[in-house]
């Protein structure tokens, strides 16, 4: 059975009733309701793909996984201080298992770790998710996780 995240992208007040539920067609856990229509995805992991929908170039998050019934399964959180269409690219170049993504622009990259970290507990942290650790800071900051005791 597989222990996933669905962001559902039917009507939200339809489906708001299922957060913390099991989605009952695919055992996936439910934590959060995205509405389909901010643009953000999912969409599929190729690279045509990322050039179409991410234009800006910023600082920003991005989740990695496959889309069934009504929802988006969550496998890998990450994020870009920079620019998030590049890690995009590198894994859809890996034709890994990932075959859709979600991504949202950062106003800054504190924000985009911030947003790393709050994803990747949210969504059972490295329990549920292929992430082998925590989001780490970048190298030259001291920034503390919102959420729990690492780098703190
Ligand atoms: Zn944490």
């Amino acid at each position: 059975m597989t222990h996933c995240v669905v962001y559902f992208f039917g009507d939200p007040e339809a489906v708001s009733r299922l957060v913390g539920k099991r989605d009952a067609l695919t055992a996936s856990w439910v934590v959060r309701i995205v509405p389909s229509t901010n643009g953000n995805g999912p969409h599929r992991l190729t690279p045509q793909k990322i050039a179409e929908v991410v234009t800006k170039t910023s600082a920003g998050n991005y989740a990695l996984g496959r889309v069934q019934e009504n929802g988006f399964c969550v496998l890998y959180v990450g994020r870009s201080d920079d620019d998030v269409a590049k890690p995009l690219r590198s894994w859809a170049r890996e034709h890994t298992r990932y075959k859709a993504f979600v991504f949202s622009y950062a106003p800054h990259p504190r924000a985009a770790f911030d947003k790393e970290c709050e994803d990747f507990h949210d969504l059972g942290g490295t329990e549920t998710l292929d992430n082998a650790e925590h989001p780490k800071p970048p190298a030259n900051a001291d920034w503390l996780c919102p959420r729990c005791d690492l780098y703190g």
